[in-house]
Formats: C-alpha cells, structure tokens, sequence
C-alpha cells in the first residue's frame, strides 16, 4: 500500500486532572512528608525531609516501602535494628501512618492561591475538572470537605486506593475519564507537582503540567518561600523546573495560578492536530 490515513484530534481540551497536596491544596505539599518523618522517628529510624519526600505522589503504603528501600535509610535500619526493613515494618509503619495523617490533615487543608481562579477559568470553557491523589478515600473525605468549605469541589476524585494501582500506572487518570465521560486523552490534561504524578499523566496518553514551586519539589510552605532570598529562590525553582522537564512535562510553571496559558497553547497545538 502506498498511502494511509491517520485520523487526528482538532477538538478543545474537555477535562484536566488536578493532584491535591502540593498542586490545589497544602502549599508545599507539607502533610503527608511531617508524618513520613514521625512514623520513621518512631520506629527508631529518623529520616530527613528530602527522604521523606523522594517516593511523592505514590500510595502512601507504597510510598512507606519505597523509602525503606533508600541505601541510606536502609543502612540505618541495620545498624539499628541489625537487620533490613521487611514487609512486616512497612505495614506497622503503614498503620501508624495512617491515623497520624487523618489528624492532622487540616492543619494543612488550605488551597492554594489561585486554585479558585483556575477552576473557574477552566469550568468557564466547559472543561470538566477531575483529580486523582495517592490519599486514601479516608483522607480524601477530610480534604474534599475542607476544599468544598472553601470553594473547591472538583467534578471526580480518584483515590489511588480505588484503583488497582497508584502512580505512576495511569489507572487514576482512566477511571476520572470514565467518571467525567470525557475523551479522548488527548482531549486531557494532567496536572502534579510530583514526577510520578507527571508519569501519570504520560502514561494515560495525556498532556501534562508540571508545578514546580507550590509542591514536592520546592517542599516549602507558602510563608516560608516567600522569606527566602532571591537568589535562593532562583536557584530551587531552576533546579525544580529541570527535573519536572527531565521527568517528562510538557509545560512546567510555577503554581496552579499560571496554568491557563499553558491550556491556550494546548488547545493551538490540538488545532493543528498535534498529539501529546
Ligand atoms: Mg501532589
């Protein structure tokens, strides 16, 4: 055969999935990272911020055995406990983790600045608003009360405990598409501060936004980056926006506050049948 067709979407973008901590709520995606560093302190093995922080974005049962499995965590349980982490420590971990989480959860539940703004900008296009998490429906139950109090209520919420597995698998992004009725993927968009949360996205064919300054990558409360000198600042964001575009991104920003121009140059691209 000498000639094919190729069948190209030329639509507008009909939905786009945003993460909770670090992306809409929680500046700094600080919740999930304290408690990391209290469960760990508790079972002997203090851990830093940056290890607490390194698996974000996974479930957090996950999450609790990928940072076990760190060399330098690892070797401290050794020397500890005088033998490796085991199953059997990630699940005691696991079930301290999880109502030392639901208690302090709204310390942390603000949205972000912008967050209102975005959703209204999005929603004003007819884009229907999803959002997945590696929060288990429990947790999730306390952060969608807290958000509808102040204004956010997102159309789906996918906890990564509904589905068969978290980030990076894309099963959180495809069960949203079938919650929403939306596609095709092209038609989506992902956006995360984390990379297994930008994988996500990638891995279920969208497009993705990456936030590099409110969340994981930065891990500084909104006060607290704001007090940082400019140089500092610099140097932090330059450093999240490379890995965030070395991890996959097609558009890293700061926050969710700068996401619409990254929407217009979407839809363009979708306009001249580019896919993602
Ligand atoms: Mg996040």
């Amino acid at each position: 055969m000498t000639f094919t067709y190729k069948r190209e979407y030329r639509g507008r973008i009909r939905a786009v999935l945003l993460d909770w901590a670090g992306t809409t709520m929680d500046f700094g995606c600080m919740a999930p990272a304290v408690v990391f560093v209290k469960v760990f302190e508790g079972a002997g093995v203090p851990i830093t911020m940056e290890e607490a922080r390194a698996p974000m974005g996974a479930h957090k049962r996950v999450h609790i055995q990928k940072i076990s499995e760190l060399d330098s965590v690892r070797a401290r349980w050794q020397a500890t406990h005088g033998r490796a982490p085991v199953e059997g420590d990630v699940d005691r971990m696991f079930a301290e983790f999880v109502p030392l989480q639901l208690a302090c959860l709204s310390e942390y539940s603000a949205l972000i600045p912008g967050t209102l703004d975005a959703v209204a900008a999005l929603r004003a296009r007819g884009i229907k608003i999803g959002s997945t998490t590696g929060y288990l429906g429990s947790m999730m139950e306390i952060n969608l009360r807290d958000a509808k109090r102040q204004g956010y209520e997102p159309d789906s919420t996918v906890c990564a405990s509904d589905v068969p597995a978290g980030r990076p698998s894309p099963y959180m992004c495809l069960q949203n598409v079938i919650n929403l009725q939306v596609w095709p993927m092209q038609a989506c968009v992902k956006v995360d501060d984390t990379l297994p949360g930008v994988e996500e996205g990638l891995n279920a064919g969208m497009w993705t936004i990456g936030l590099a300054v409110s969340g994981n990558e930065v891990g500084l409360p909104l006060s607290q980056w704001q007090a940082l000198p400019e140089a500092e600042r610099q140097g932090r964001r330059e450093r999240a926006y490379a890995r965030l575009q070395m991890g996959g991104a097609h558009y890293v920003v700061d926050t969710i506050a700068e996401v619409m121009p990254c929407i217009d140059d979407i839809e363009a691209r979708l306009a001249r049948g580019e896919t993602p």
